[in-house]
């Protein structure tokens, strides 16, 4: 079976060699997932002489960029008061400016290339579907005008407005923003890939990184000698003995169902937004570009020391509930089967807050922990990357998540305990809402450990 619909659809697999020699680059890019293949792509462009290999363990888009729900989003995993504590209000403005340009470079990009990855950028929206959600929902409004945020940037839907164009059961109302594009993401993945061959770029598969440091990557037994050394691997970063406790993987799992007809998705009015509702345990959605439904949640738990294994990428308890919830928010789409279930990890550190690092005295460049936002924000970790190994200043060299330090995951048994509390609080505190329509008291309680504040 293979690692998503996606992968399936975009034939994902093995098509390079593996590093049986050693050799010398001016680039060295660890991890051929998006973060990898952005950073691959704007050098290229800005720094066309240097030459670049990737090494990946498995095969290009074994990770997450080959099995995510495809949100293309300016979702930053930190909110702005966070941002700007630890910097200051311009800088955290900054960055979500500079979040929401991204989505549309990174479309004219992928438009340029010709990347048929079903690109459609046209919003995302958050509905409210309980008395608390709404609240929620007019608390984030304020927050955005607060920030200077208009309603060409977040706008609330009215409940009356809404079901003038989308069935789903229990809507009171939804925040829309333009910022965020669907995907097909294997299929960007894919055509970043042929791109960059075509480019000159050698990528090596079934080639996993053991060990590294200034200067010297070793993969397979031999020597990769190189000026600049990119670690780009996310969520596998806890492999590494010496980044252990940085972040850990927290599974996320998806659905999708067979395409369903033109009449079904007339009815419920969804196009290429989109769409989640504001529950604590986040669940996430898309109408794909074939007509089916690819869903996903959280909800999976966090496994003893951060432990990977394709056997917890399908958890049928898991995925039956993910299924429920769907059902739930279109009933009509019940008689429709579910033709592929996944999962795969994602990144978090301790503080919650994506990153870009540079070692310059070593050279050494890092982009990752996106906290589930990472497929937009790995493009903007990727040009920032490329930048400062071409030399090139930009705003992008100054916005505040680069070089920021996070506090290391407790030791085990305390990281287990914490991360699946945390989980089993978030999914108590929605069926509270639900019933008391009163924002959660335990999700208020617990958001200090979980990232929200
Ligand atoms: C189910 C799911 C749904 C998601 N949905 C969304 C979404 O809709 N929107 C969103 O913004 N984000 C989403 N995310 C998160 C997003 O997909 C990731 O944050 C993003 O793809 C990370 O990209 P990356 O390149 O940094 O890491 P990855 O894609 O994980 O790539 C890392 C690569 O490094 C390789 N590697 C690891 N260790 C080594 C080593 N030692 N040597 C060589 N190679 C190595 C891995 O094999 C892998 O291919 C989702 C994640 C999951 C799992």
């Amino acid at each position: 079976m293979n690692t998503s619909l996606w992968a399936d659809q975009a034939e994902l697999g093995i098509n390079f060699p593996k590093l049986g020699h050693s050799l010398e680059t001016d680039i060295c890019i660890i991890g051929a997932g998006f973060t990898g293949l952005w950073t691959a792509y704007w050098l290229t462009e800005l720094a066309p002489q240097l030459t670049i290999t990737i090494l990946e363990a498995n095969f290009a888009g074994f990770g997450a960029s080959g099995r995510n729900g495809g949100w293309f989003s300016a979702l930053f995993p930190s909110d702005m008061d966070k941002i700007a504590m630890s910097s200051d209000a311009t800088s955290a403005v900054a960055l979500q400016k500079e979040m929401n340009a991204n989505v549309v470079r990174s479309g004219e990009v992928i438009s340029k290339l010709g990347i048929d990855c079903g690109w459609a950028h046209e919003g995302s929206l958050n509905i409210a579907r309980n008395k608390a959600q709404l609240n929620r929902a007019t608390a984030e409004i304020a927050y955005w005008r607060k920030w200077g945020f208009d309603g060409s940037d977040y706008r609330f839907i009215p409940k009356s407005e809404f079901e003038n164009k989308y069935r789903i059961t229990n809507q009171l109302g939804a925040i829309f923003t333009p910022h965020c594009a669907r995907i097909q993401p294997a299929k960007l993945v894919k055509g970043l890939v042929n791109e960059l061959t075509k480019r000159g770029v050698k990528i090596f598969e079934q080639s996993p990184v053991t060990d590294f440091s200034a200067h010297q990557v070793t993969v397979n037994g031999f020597q990769v000698k190189t000026n600049w050394v990119v670690r780009a691997t996310e969520a596998y970063t806890a492999n590494f003995k010496k980044y252990k406790r940085d972040v850990i993987p927290v599974y996320s799992l998806m659905i999708a169902t067979e395409p369903m007809p033109e009449a079904i998705w007339d009815e419920i009015g969804l196009h290429g937004e989109t769409f989640a509702d504001l529950r604590h345990l986040l669940i996430y959605g898309q109408r794909t570009a074939d007509n089916r439904f690819a869903f996903g949640g959280r909800g999976a738990p966090y496994h003893f020391a951060s432990k990977i294994s394709p056997e917890l990428d399908r958890n049928p308890k898991v995925h039956t509930e993910i299924r429920k919830v769907l059902d739930e928010l279109f009933p009509m789409i019940k008689p429709f089967k579910t033709t592929h279930t996944w999962g795969g990890p994602l990144g978090i550190p301790r503080d919650w807050y994506a990153r870009v690092d540079f070692d310059e005295v070593n050279q050494i460049a890092t982009g990752g922990s996106y906290v589930g936002d990472g497929v937009g924000t790995s493009a903007l970790a990727g040009i920032t990357i490329a930048e400062k190994i071409a030399g090139v200043d930009s705003i992008r060299q100054h916005l505040p998540w680069i070089n920021r330090q996070s506090k290391k995951w407790e030791y085990e048994p305390i990281r287990w305990i914490g991360a699946n509390v945390g989980l089993r609080v978030m999914g108590i505190a929605d069926v509270e809402e639900r019933i008391t329509g009163k924002p959660s008291v335990a999700a208020q309680m617990f958001s200090p450990f979980i990232g929200h504040v």
